[in-house]
């Protein structure tokens, strides 16, 4: 019932088409709420104004209680009014009551209490109005009950003799009150909408860039995997005539070796050498594209086996660069091995590979265990990056060196990047050109 009531006044006193998000919404709401909570109340003040009314037989104030509730119903109930009439008509209550209770209570009495609320009220249900009506109509009611005491028809307590000039010392005072309500409740609204409307906007322009956001992902997304596809398409059709160059020009030189000059064997040495390149692009390209998607299943990977295993492979290379190789206790995870593995090999490669003339390299492996992730550093003496490319180098064929100073694809480290984010961490480093570089990584905890 109490909620049926409330919607009827809720669907009277708030006006349709008007957008949550602004100033006069929440004014309407504001009103509705009083009107809501109002009409009960009234009810409850007719018990003072009967109790007023048999102590000193003053009638006005018990039929105007009873007026007033009136009032109240049909402004929250009364079908067919618009909101700002309704607004209106609770605004002149107030200042009527106000008038009431002044004639009747005194000069001292709620009466002033209420003029000044009127005001107050007035400037909140129309909060996009800069108006001084309320104070016009404060200062006609001041001037009606001024006369109403110069021709004595209120009977009032005037502390210091002349009861009109001690109105017009009291009325000017909530007449000035009024004036400043007047000017800065507008005000303070007008900057509260602004600022809102700021907000809003702001808002409103950031769900606009998330959702261009989310489509570009999408769209890099789709288009990642048409690249993954195609490079393994691509660098796996590449194979097999690839194969084909090489052993037909290996075949070439060994049957028609002794027909050909320095020049020809030379070319054959371009082409084979050309395509033996390619073959380690072409290896590399693939080791890129399933980076992301191992084939095994997770096991426990000993991280002091997969370093042994690099000083295995590499031995005659560390051996002829006198390099060392420390690490300390490395931890056994439970991830997939490929990934780790590459992201290991590869940047002991780059270690061994980017050194400093005549230096011999010397190589730190370190482990640090954190909260949510294992974190690694991989330390070498070399000739250093520039800080400027520390995120150039990630980009896949990105290198900063040609194949006159230093063999490579330039995919190695894009293919660490996205394997350390396919174990669920980050990589990155500091370095200083000419002392050396310090790769980190870091693993994520959650599937070991
Ligand atoms: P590649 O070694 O085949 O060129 P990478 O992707 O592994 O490709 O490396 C990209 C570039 O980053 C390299 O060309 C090199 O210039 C630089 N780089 C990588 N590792 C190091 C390192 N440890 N010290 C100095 N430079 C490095």
């Amino acid at each position: 019932m109490i909620n049926k009531l409330q919607r009827i006044v809720e669907s009277n006193c708030i006006s349709k088409n008007v957008k949550v998000t602004t100033l006069a919404y929440w004014s309407d709401v504001v009103f509705a709420k009083c009107v809501f909570i109002l009409a009960p109340l009234s009810l409850l003040a007719i018990i003072p104004a009967i109790i007023i009314t048999l102590q000193s037989e003053t009638y006005l104030i018990l039929w105007f209680d009873v007026f007033c509730l009136l009032m109240l119903v049909f402004v929250g109930y009364a079908p067919l009014l618009s909101v700002k009439t309704r607004k209106v008509l609770l605004i002149l209550l107030l200042f009527l009551t106000a008038f009431v209770l002044l004639k009747e209570l005194g000069n001292f009495g709620p009466g002033l209490a209420y003029l000044l609320s009127a005001t107050i009220f007035s400037l909140l249900l129309f909060p996009n109005k800069k108006t001084f009506a309320p104070f016009i109509l404060t200062f006609i009611l001041c001037v009606i009950y001024g006369f109403l005491i110069h021709y004595d028809l209120v009977e009032i307590q005037a502390v210091h003799g002349d009861n009109v000039m001690e109105w017009i010392a009291v009325s000017s005072n909530v007449l000035f009150m009024s004036a400043v309500f007047s000017l800065i409740i507008p005000f303070f609204f007008s900057k509260l909408e602004g600022i809102l409307g700021e907000k809003i906007h702001l808002l409103e322009s950031v769900r606009k860039s998330n959702l261009e956001l989310e489509q570009s992902i999408e769209e890099v997304k789709s288009k990642n995997i048409e690249l993954e596809q195609f490079a393994y398409v691509a660098s796996h059709d590449l194979q097999e005539p690839l194969r084909m160059i090489s052993s037909f020009m290996d075949k070439l030189k060994l049957k028609y070796a002794e027909q050909f000059d320095d020049k020809a064997l030379q070319y054959i040495y371009f082409a084979t050498d050309g395509a033996k390149r390619m073959k380690q692009v072409i290896f590399d390209l693939l080791l890129y594209s399933r980076a992301n998607k191992p084939s095994e299943q997770i096991e426990k990977v000993n991280l002091n086996e997969v370093v042994g295993e690099h000083i295995q492979l590499r031995r005659k290379l560390i051996a002829e660069k006198n390099a060392s190789i420390q690490f300390e206790a490395l931890p056994v995870l439970n991830t997939n091995r490929a990934p780790i593995t590459q992201i290991i090999h590869c940047l002991l490669d780059n270690a061994l590979k980017y050194v400093k003339k005549d230096v011999p390299p010397r190589i730190e492996i370190h482990a640090k265990e954190k909260e949510t992730v294992w974190e690694f550093a991989v330390k070498d003496n070399g000739i250093g990056i520039d800080q400027k490319f520390y995120d150039k180098i990630f980009i896949i064929f990105q290198r900063l060196h040609n194949r006159n100073q230093q063999d490579g694809t330039g995919i190695g480290l894009s293919i660490v990047k996205r394997s350390v984010e396919f174990l669920g961490g980050l990589v990155w480093l500091e370095s200083s050109v000419g002392e050396g570089s310090t790769f980190y990584f870091t693993i994520a905890k959650t599937n070991h």
